[in-house]
C-alpha cells in the first residue's frame, strides 16, 4: 500500500515538500476493524490546520504521521460484525490507498442509490456544513440577501443553492470569471462577484453595493480577509454571520489573523457587532453529527430534482494529491476536491 506523511511542518503556505509518498505493508485489520481499500480522498482546507502544532480545535498530524482526512472504499478484509467484505464506507481513512479503521467509526454507504463520491461532498461534510450553518445560525428568510465566499466550493454552492430555494437574494464571491459564471449559470446565483478584480476592500465593497442594493442580512463567513473587511460594515440591523471557516488566513499560522490585511481591529469589529446587533456564531460541523439524517431528508431529494447542482474536481493518483491540495488552499479547483486512488 501507499500512503503520503507529513515530511514538515509548513512555514506559510505548504510547499510539495511539506509531504512524503511511502509504501507499506498492508494491514491486518484487528477484532473491530476493517480493511477498506480507498477509493476517494477528500481533500478539504482543514487540513492545513493539522499541518501546524498549534492549538485548535483538533489534534495536529505528527510529522511522519499519516495525512488525516475522509475517504470512501469498499471493505476488503472484515473483523467485525455487521461490516462485510464489498460493502462500501465513508470514514476518516487517511491519505492512503488502504486503512484499517474500527468499524463503529465508518458510515456505510449505498453506491446504488448516489454516486460515491457524494458521500464526501454533497451529501458529506461540507453539504452538511453549508446546510447547517445556513439553516441554523443563517436563520434563512425570503427576502433576505446573503453573500458567501468561496462560492463554488461544497460548502458555499450548498449555502447559496439552499438560500436560493428559501426565496432569498444569493451573492457569490469567487475567485475568477470562470467561477463566478459557474456560481451564476450552473448554481443559480444572482450575482457573483471576482474577488481577485477588486485592490482591496473598498472597491470590493463598492461592487458589492450595486449587488446588494438592500444591504447583507446574512454573511456565510468562509474566508476572512478582504472579503470580510469589504462586507461588514454592509450588514444590515439583526443580520446574521455564521462563521464557518477564514481560509485567507489559513497560512498565517494557527488561526491568528493576519495584520497585513489591516483595518479589522478588535474594537471596530465590535462596536459594528453592537450598533448592527449582530448574531455571530463561531461553529465546527464534527459536534453535528447528529444532523447528518435531517440534512439527508431535507437536501437529497432537491439533489435528485435537480434543484441542488453538484460539482467536483477530481485528481488521479495518490501522489498528486500534495499539488492537488496546495491548489485547493490556493482557489485552483472548481467544486469539491478529491483525489481518485483506483
Ligand atoms: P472550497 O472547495 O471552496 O475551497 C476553498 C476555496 O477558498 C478556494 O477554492 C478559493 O475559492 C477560496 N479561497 C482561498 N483563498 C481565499 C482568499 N484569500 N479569499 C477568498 N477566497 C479564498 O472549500 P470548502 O467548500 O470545502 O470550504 C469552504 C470553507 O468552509 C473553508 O474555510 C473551510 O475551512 C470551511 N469549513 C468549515 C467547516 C466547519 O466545521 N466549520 C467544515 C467544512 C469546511 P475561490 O477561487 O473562489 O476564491
Amino acid at each position: 500500500m501507499q500512503k503520503i506523511v507529513l515530511a514538515s511542518r509548513p512555514d506559510g503556505a505548504p510547499t510539495p515538500d511539506n509531504f512524503r509518498l511511502e509504501e507499506a505493508a498492508v494491514p491486518t485489520p484487528g477484532a473491530g476493524e476493517v480493511l477498506v481499500r480507498v477509493h476517494y480522498m477528500s481533500l478539504d482546507p482543514y487540513m492545513r490546520g493539522r499541518m501546524d502544532d498549534a492549538k485548535s480545535y483538533a489534534a495536529p498530524v505528527p510529522v511522519g504521521g499519516t495525512m488525516e482526512g475522509g475517504g470512501v472504499g469498499e471493505i476488503i478484509a472484515s473483523n467485525a460484525d455487521g461490516y462485510a467484505v464489498g460493502e462500501f464506507v465513508m470514514g476518516g481513512l487517511g491519505w492512503a490507498t488502504h486503512a484499517v479503521v474500527p468499524a463503529k467509526g465508518l458510515a456505510k454507504i449505498d453506491p446504488k442509490t448516489a454516486p460515491i463520491t457524494y458521500a464526501l461532498g454533497v451529501l458529506g461534510m461540507p453539504g452538511l456544513t453549508g446546510w447547517f450553518g445556513l439553516t441554523e445560525y443563517g436563520r434563512p428568510k425570503e427576502g433576505e440577501t446573503l453573500v458567501v465566499a468561496a462560492a463554488t466550493g461544497p460548502v458555499g454552492s450548498m449555502v447559496g443553492q439552499v438560500a436560493k430555494s428559501m426565496g432569498l437574494r444569493v451573492v457569490g464571491i469567487a475567485g475568477g470569471a470562470e467561477k463566478c459564471k459557474l456560481a451564476t449559470d450552473h448554481f443559480g446565483f444572482d450575482a457573483c462577484l471576482d474577488h481577485r478584480a477588486y485592490d482591496d476592500a473598498s472597491a470590493l465593497r463598492a461592487a458589492l453595493k450595486e449587488v446588494c442594493p438592500k444591504g447583507i442580512d446574512i454573511y456565510f463567513e468562509n474566508v476572512g480577509g478582504k472579503v470580510l473587511e469589504a462586507v461588514l460594515p454592509m450588514m444590515n440591523q439583526f443580520g446574521r454571520i455564521p462563521v464557518c471557516g477564514m481560509i485567507a488566513w489559513y497560512n498565517a499560522g494557527g488561526l491568528g489573523a493576519d495584520a497585513s490585511e489591516g483595518g479589522l481591529t478588535g474594537p471596530k469589529l465590535w462596536r459594528t457587532i453592537l450598533v448592527n446587533f449582530l448574531s455571530v456564531n463561531g461553529f465546527i460541523i464534527s459536534n453535528h453529527w447528529d444532523r447528518m439524517p435531517d440534512f439527508h431528508k431535507a437536501v437529497a431529494p432537491m439533489i435528485q430534482s435537480g434543484d441542488i447542482k453538484v460539482q467536483e474536481d477530481i485528481t488521479e493518483g495518490l501522489e498528486n494529491a500534495p499539488q492537488a491540495f496546495i491548489d485547493l488552499l490556493n482557489g485552483g479547483n472548481t467544486g469539491k476536491a478529491m483525489v481518485k486512488l483506483i
